[in-house]
C-alpha cells in the first residue's frame, strides 16, 4: 500500500501542473484510497496484536503511559489548539503499551470529534476505588444515546470518511484491551456538548 501511495504522490508532484482532465482526478482518488487502505491495515494489525502482550508482574506508572500517548498526538494537539489537562493518575497493573493505546485512541478521538463551536478541551482523570477507573472527558460533538454501545464494535462509525477520517477500529481496540484485563469500557455523553469515556481495570 505504501508503494502505491508513494508512487501516486510522486506522479501528482511531478505531473500535477499538467492537470489534463480526468487523469489527475483519478490519481487523486487512487492516492486517497491507498491512504485509507494503509490506515485500515495498520489499525487491523494493532487490533489483532492486542492479545500478544501480557500484563506485567508489577503495577506501572500511568502518568508515563499518558505522557507517551501525548507525545504521539503532538501533531493533532498543536494543529487543533486542544488543551489537554490531567490529574495525577494511580498506578495500575497493565502493560504500558496497552494503557498508552487506550489514552492515545480516546484522546485522539476527543480531539478529532471536537465541536466547531468551541476550543477543544480534554481532561484525563484516574482514581483507585478497589479497581482503577480512568476517564477521558471532552467538550466535543457528543454521541446520541442510541449509539453509545454500537461505537465499540469493529468498523462501526457514525460519520463518512469525508466528514471525519477514520477506520472505525480505534474503540474496538480499546474494548479488546480492556476485556483482556477483565475490565469494562463505556461512554457517558450529551449530544452537542461532549463525551466522557471511562474504563475500569480490576488488577
Ligand atoms: P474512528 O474514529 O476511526 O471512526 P473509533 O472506533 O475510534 O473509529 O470510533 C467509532 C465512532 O465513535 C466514531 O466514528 C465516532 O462517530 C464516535 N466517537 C468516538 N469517539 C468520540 C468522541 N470523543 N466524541 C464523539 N464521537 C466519538
Amino acid at each position: 500500500m505504501r508503494t502505491i501511495k508513494i508512487y501516486g504522490e510522486m506522479l501528482m508532484l511531478r505531473y500535477g501542473d499538467r492537470r489534463d482532465g480526468e487523469a489527475f482526478e483519478f490519481l487523486d482518488h487512487l492516492c486517497t484510497g491507498a491512504s485509507r487502505m494503509e490506515a485500515l491495515v495498520r489499525d487491523l494489525l494493532e487490533y489483532t496484536q492486542v492479545t500478544r502482550i501480557q500484563a506485567p508482574a508489577e503495577p506501572i506508572d500511568s502518568n508515563e503511559a499518558l505522557a507517551s500517548a501525548l507525545d504521539n498526538l503532538v501533531g493533532a494537539i498543536t494543529e487543533s489548539g486542544a488543551v489537554v489537562t490531567a490529574d495525577p493518575l494511580p498506578k495500575v497493573r497493565m502493560h504500558n503499551t496497552h494503557l498508552r493505546q487506550l489514552f492515545q485512541n480516546l484522546i485522539g478521538n476527543a480531539i478529532k470529534y471536537r465541536s466547531p463551536e468551541r476550543e477543544p478541551a480534554v481532561h484525563v482523570d484516574g482514581r483507585r476505588e478497589g479497581a482503577c477507573v480512568f476517564s477521558v472527558r471532552d467538550n466535543g460533538i457528543g454521541i446520541g444515546p442510541e449509539y453509545r454501545e454500537l461505537i465499540f464494535g469493529l468498523f462501526k462509525r457514525l460519520h463518512t470518511s469525508d466528514e471525519y477520517s477514520g477506520t472505525g477500529i480505534g474503540l474496538a481496540i480499546c474494548r479488546r484491551i480492556v476485556e483482556q484485563y477483565h475490565g469494562r469500557i463505556w461512554v457517558e455523553s450529551e449530544r452537542g456538548s461532549g463525551s466522557t469515556f471511562f474504563f475500569e481495570i480490576s488488577d
